[in-house]
C-alpha cells in the first residue's frame, strides 16, 4: 500500500507524524509525494488556536474533496482531540480518526484510535524527516494552568519519559546520522522536578559529533544550574527559548502564569551575563490589556536583548478561562500592537546581529548554501547564508561578513 502524508503544526506534532510513519512502515506501507498514487491519505492536524483550526479544516476538506473511492482518509492530531464529534459528523469522508499521542500505532481497520493518557511512555520509534536535525520529546502534556491555553485539554496532564528511554532514543538518532538533537515538550524545564540540567549533563557525555538544543523553557522552572549548564556546556547550544507571553504584572496574573515582571528581569539579568541567544514569544491583545500594559513589552525588549521574538494576537479558545473574561481588545488594536511589536523587534534584531560581523561562528550545514548558528532553531529563527556549497550535516566555523534584519552572511 502507498500513503500520502501532510503534517501541520508544531515540532511536537511532527514527532507524532514521524511515529505514525514508522507504524505505517511496519505495516508495509510506502510513502508517495503524489496523492493520486496513494491508497491512504493521512493528515496530522493542529488545533492550538483559531488560525490553526481553520488551516487544518481547510486542508482536510481539500483532501476529502479530491479523495477517490478506493482511498482511505486518516485524520490525526489536536483537531481530533478537541473536536472529534463535530469533525466526525461534518466530514463523513474521514475513515479513521487518531487522537494525539495514540499515534504510536495506527490500526487502519479501526475507525477510532484513541490514546490513554495514563499509559507510560515507551521508546518512540520514528522515521526522522528533518535531517540533519531531529526533535526528541522528553515529556508530554502540561501541569500548568495558563488561562488562555488549550494544551492541557488536548495533550492531557504532564507525564515524562524515563531518562533511560531518552538516552536510548538520543543514541539511536546519532546512529541515524542526526547532528542536532532538539529536546522538546510542552514545558522542558520542569523535567524531573525542575532538574532538566541533570538530564542535559548526562546526555552531553554521550560521545559523538553533535550539538543539543532545548526548546520551550517555562520561565519559573529555570534554575541557576540550568542556566549554567546550557550556557557553558560545549555540546549544548547556548540558546534559551523562554516563552514569556507578557511582562505586565496585571496581564501575567490574568494569564495565570506563575511569575511576575520582577522575576523576569532577574532571570534576564542572570542570562545576559553569559554570551547566549534568547528567544521568546508574546501574546498581544489579551483581555484587559491597555496601551500601558502593551508598552511594558516594548520597554522590556528595548532594555533586555531578545535575539529572536515571536508575537501572537490573543485568540479566544473554547473551554479556557480567559474566554470568559470581559474587556476584550478590538481586532484592529490587536493587529496594530502585533505589527508594532514586530517592527520594534526588527529594528533591534538588525542592531543585535551586527555584533557578529567579523566574528567566527560555528554553524551546522542544513542545505548546500544554508546553515544555522547557535542563534537559530530550525524553521522559526534566522539563517546563516553561505558563499559556497558545503556538505549537509557538517559543522563548520564560518567568518561572518555581513548581517541583515534576521540573517547572517558568510
Ligand atoms: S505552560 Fe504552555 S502548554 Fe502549559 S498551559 Fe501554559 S501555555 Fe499551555
Amino acid at each position: 500500500m502507498k500513503c500520502y502524508v501532510i503534517s501541520l503544526g508544531c515540532p511536537k506534532n511532527l514527532v507524532d507524524t514521524e511515529n505514525i510513519l514508522y507504524s505505517f512502515s511496519t505495516q508495509n506501507i510506502e510513502f508517495v509525494y503524489d496523492p493520486d498514487k496513494a491508497d491512504i491519505l493521512f493528515v496530522n492536524t493542529c488545533a492550538f488556536i483559531q488560525k490553526a483550526i481553520k488551516e487544518s479544516i481547510n486542508t482536510i476538506l481539500e483532501v476529502a474533496h479530491n479523495k477517490k473511492e478506493n482511498q482511505k482518509l486518516i485524520v490525526a492530531g489536536c483537531l481530533i482531540s478537541r473536536f472529534k464529534n463535530q469533525i466526525e459528523s461534518q466530514i463523513p469522508e474521514i475513515d479513521v480518526f487518531v487522537d494525539t499521542n495514540s499515534a504510536n500505532f495506527v490500526n487502519l481497520n479501526k475507525k477510532f484510535n484513541y490514546c490513554d493518557f495514563a499509559k507510560p511512555f515507551e521508546i518512540e520509534k520514528r522515521i526522522v524527516t528533518t535531517y540533519p536535525y531531529a526533535y526528541l520529546r522528553i515529556s508530554d502534556g502540561c501541569h500548568h494552568n495558563c488561562s488562555f491555553c488549550t494544551i492541557p485539554q488536548i495533550r492531557g496532564p504532564y507525564r515524562q519519559k524515563n531518562p533511560e528511554y531518552i538516552k536510548s532514543e538520543f543514541i539511536q538518532l546519532l546512529e541515524k546520522g542526526v547532528r542536532e538533537i532538539i529536546l522538546i515538550a510542552q514545558d522542558t524545564s520542569c523535567y524531573n522536578n525542575n532538574n532538566l540540567s541533570s538530564l542535559l549533563k548526562d546526555l552531553s557525555k554521550i560521545e559523538g559529533n553533535y550539538w543539543i538544543r532545548v526548546l520551550y523553557l517555562y520561565p519559573s522552572s529555570i534554575t541557576d544550574d540550568l542556566i549554567d549548564t546550557i550556557a557553558s556546556t560545549p555540546r549544548i547550544v547556548p540558546y534559551f527559548d523562554i516563552p514569556l507571553q507578557h511582562v505586565s504584572d496585571k496581564i501575567l496574573k490574568l494569564m495565570q502564569r506563575n511569575y511576575d515582571k520582577k522575576f523576569i528581569c532577574n532571570l534576564f539579568d542572570k542570562l545576559l551575563k553569559y554570551d547566549v541567544a534568547i528567544r521568546s514569544t508574546f501574546i498581544v491583545g489579551f483581555p484587559f490589556e491597555e496601551e500601558k500594559d502593551f508598552n511594558e513589552i516594548l520597554d522590556f525588549i528595548n532594555n533586555y536583548r531578545i535575539d529572536r521574538l515571536g508575537a501572537f494576537e490573543y485568540s479566544k479558545e473554547e473551554n479556557t478561562k480567559s474566554a470568559t473574561y470581559g474587556n476584550v481588545v478590538a481586532y484592529n488594536t490587536k493587529r496594530k500592537r502585533k505589527a508594532l511589536l514586530l517592527d520594534t523587534q526588527k529594528r533591534l534584531s538588525k542592531k543585535n546581529l551586527e555584533r557578529f560581523i567579523g566574528k567566527k561562528l560555528k554553524v551546522i550545514i542544513d542545505g548546500p548554501k544554508i546553515a544555522r548558528s547557535f542563534l537559530d532553531a530550525p524553521e522559526i529563527d534566522g539563517l546563516v547564508k553561505l558563499k559556497r556549497e558545503r556538505q549537509v550535516g557538517d559543522f563548520e566555523d564560518i567568518v561572518i561578513s555581513k548581517s541583515s534584519f534576521y540573517d547572517l552572511y558568510e
